[in-house]
């Protein structure tokens, strides 16, 4: 992984604003593209053996604003990986049941069981994002998240779930012309929400609430990583790359048989 500000020191604190949701590090499209295959051949690979192994998960959130383009990664990233190996949540406003539990319960429920890599479409940030923007809780309340965060992503590493948090950059502009795109596209207009345009003009409270996850939940475990993300296939290759670099670290391996293979004769 080149310097690329991609994840900041743990603890420190960030601005946004300092970080181009342009950069591509030099490379263009096709160049991307063509790196990005490579790590999505070798993220099969890889997947193949954490399902045979069951020992270990893999935990990928995503977080970004509207148009941030968390469907598009999680479908492109994951486009080669087998299925059956693999498990999206998406998180939506809670219902009233999980309303009536702690903020990490619905959360819990989704986490990765040994052998699977799960995607988080939206996670339990949206609990001091979207919560702490809209004081649908008191700060009082939110405030203490954080550290309870911490505990919770702890708890699942030292139970053997790596864990990697993905914050889509991309510039507000870059928004405008994706929500309008959505307008204008019949295939797209699905997508479009009139519930975006009032968190849009929040733009600035929300990178503040961003720019406080950062720096008070991105330790060693669970690392935060800003993927630039106004081009699409650089956010590809940047997350897919970094999931790569996170699974060869994990000591995956194929198991080995519990008995003397070489002895079994299968009957005619
Ligand atoms: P897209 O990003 O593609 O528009 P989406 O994830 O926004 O998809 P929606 O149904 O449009 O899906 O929005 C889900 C909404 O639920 C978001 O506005 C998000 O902020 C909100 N939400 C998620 N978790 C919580 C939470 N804990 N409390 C309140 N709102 C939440
Ligand atoms: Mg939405």
């Amino acid at each position: 992984m080149p310097e690329q500000l991609l994840i900041p020191p743990e603890g420190e604190k960030i601005q946004l604003k300092d970080y181009d949701p342009d950069y591509t590090e030099g490379l263009d499209k096709d160049e991307a593209k063509t790196l990005e295959e490579g790590f999505e051949r070798r993220l099969a690979e890889l997947q193949d053996m954490l399902y045979a192994q069951s020992m270990k998960s893999l935990l990928v959130v995503f977080q970004a604003m509207d148009a941030g383009g968390k469907d598009g990664a999680i479908k492109k990233v994951f486009d080669s990986v087998n299925p059956q190996g693999v498990r999206a949540a998406n998180f939506k406003v809670p219902t009233p049941i999980e309303l009536g539990h702690d903020f990490l319960w619905r959360i819990h429920q989704q986490v990765p069981q040994k052998g699977y890599i799960g995607i988080f479409n939206r996670s339990h940030y949206e609990d001091v994002l979207v919560v702490r923007v809209n004081e649908i809780v008191p700060r009082s309340v939110w405030e203490k998240r954080f550290d309870m965060i911490n505990e919770f992503e702890r708890l699942l590493a030292e139970n053997n779930t790596a864990i990697l948090k993905f914050y889509l950059h991309i510039s507000k502009d870059e928004q405008r012309e994706r929500l309008q795109a959505r307008l204008d596209d019949p295939e797209k207009r699905w997508k479009f929400s009139v519930g975006d345009l009032p968190v849009r003009e929040r733009w600035d409270d929300y990178m503040t609430a961003y720019e406080d996850v950062f720096s008070r939940c991105n330790t060693p475990y669970a690392p935060w990583h800003i993927v630039p993300a106004n081009k699409k296939w650089y956010r590809d290759l940047v997350i897919t790359r970094a999931i790569v670099e996170k699974m060869e670290s994990m000591g995956l391996a194929y198991p080995e048989p519990d008995f003397d293979y070489a002895t079994v004769v299968i009957p005619k």
